[in-house]
């Protein structure tokens, strides 16, 4: 049913200006008493034989949590279901919350991949960003991270912030080569709604990026971090051989997951799937937990028509594309069937390319990769 786990711990020390996820600052027993509800979650699904192949704290921020209790979830985890000794087990830290001592008490508990919010190497960024930490304390952060002992080091940058130039970004980018981890995500800055950088900046501000800068500057990442050595394999994400995300990789290739927490999501493969969600209000997921009956918001099981789309519109994200005799494994049909013309006009587009038995995006698909999976939907 999943193989994968995702743990979600809505808290963060203060809001980030352009940041739209669930997240609120807590109250000290709330984020002891969290994993505790985790866990009580955790117990009410069967979990089958299927060993998890990776866990992920994400959020929010998973490295508030104090890592006696994040020791103690792990070791329920492992009691309750089959863990591969192989076992990606990522926690995503906040550079401003962690130090050498608690990076140290988090790989005793077992996580052996942090993935480090970093976002900017320039101080004035990281404040009109509304972030917590300043350079040198991500800088401090990574370097405790390899003290410590961690070989698999992700670190988060956003290019496109307000004001950026071209050059900006390019140093940007060589700061993080210089850092040297093993696995560097980039996203574009979006404006969201309901954030306070959407009650900043109007459309068309003379301060944001501008589609084309935005598309210079992916394509500028692009050139400068294949050429140091790092695979771009997924839209947004890159990685020196060996280091690939395994826990995104199971997002992209359709592995059943299981989602626990304050608005986390989850994908169980019985037939062609099943998604649902999480309440994303903590009282909310709270009483669920505690009465054992937790709700399910948006459940929806995929038919076979949704499943190929899945199945094309995350495929496509990876550089390796998707591999049609795959497709036709899983669904008993051809791709050409399926999508035939759709595929005909995006590679007549450029967008996609075909290579024996795989169809991949081009570089100019990834920039336009919105438009390419609407063809799926
Ligand atoms: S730390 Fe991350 S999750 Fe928390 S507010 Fe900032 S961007 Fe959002």
């Amino acid at each position: 049913m999943f193989n994968r786990l995702y743990v979600h711990v809505p808290f963060c020390v203060k809001k980030c200006h352009y940041c739209a996820f669930v997240s609120t600052s807590p109250e000290e027993a709330e984020l002891s008493e969290y994993p505790v509800l985790l866990l009580h979650e955790l117990q009410l699904h069967t979990t089958g034989n299927t060993p998890l192949a990776s866990i992920y704290f994400g959020g929010g921020t998973p490295s508030l949590l104090q890592p006696q209790h994040l020791s103690e979830l792990l070791d329920g985890i492992k009691a309750h279901t089959p863990i591969r000794e192989d076992a990606e087990i990522t926690l995503e830290a906040n550079p401003g919350t962690v130090d050498g001592a608690s990076l140290k008490e988090f790989r005793k508990a077992g996580i052996n991949r942090i993935s480090l919010g970093i976002q900017s190497f320039e101080d004035h960024f990281l404040k009109t960003l509304g972030r917590i930490h300043t350079v040198e304390q991500s800088r401090q952060a990574f370097l405790d991270a390899r003290e410590t002992g961690f070989t698999n080091i992700s670190i988060d940058l956003i290019h496109s912030l307000p004001g950026q130039s071209l050059d900006q970004w390019r140093s940007e980018l060589q700061h993080a080569i210089e850092l040297s981890p093993e696995h560097i995500s980039i996203y574009g800055l979006t404006i969201e709604d309901g954030t306070h950088f959407a009650r900043t900046y109007v459309p068309d501000s003379p301060e944001l990026v501008d589609d084309d800068l935005s598309a210079d500057m992916f394509e500028l990442a692009d050139k400068l971090l294949t050429a140091a050595g790092f695979e771009h394999y997924e839209i947004a994400n890159y990685a020196r051989p060996g280091y690939r995300s395994q826990h995104n990789s199971g997002y992209w290739s359709r592995d059943g997951y299981l989602g626990l927490g304050v608005a986390a999501h989850s994908l169980l493969l019985d037939g062609y799937g099943v998604r649902f969600s999480n309440p994303d209000n903590l009282l909310e997921y709270r009483q669920g937990i505690l009465s054992a009956r937790p709700a399910r918001i948006d459940e929806h099981k995929l038919t076979l028509d949704d499943a190929m789309s899945e199945f094309m519109f995350l495929g496509l994200r990876l550089s390796d594309g998707v591999n049609l005799r795959d497709f036709e494994r899983a669904f008993g049909r051809s791709l050409e069937s399926a999508y035939g013309p759709a595929t005909t006009a995006l590679e007549q587009l450029g967008l996609v390319v075909r290579k024996d038995e795989v169809l991949a995006l081009t570089l100019k698909g990834m920039l336009l990769s919105n438009q390419v999976f609407a063809r799926f939907l």
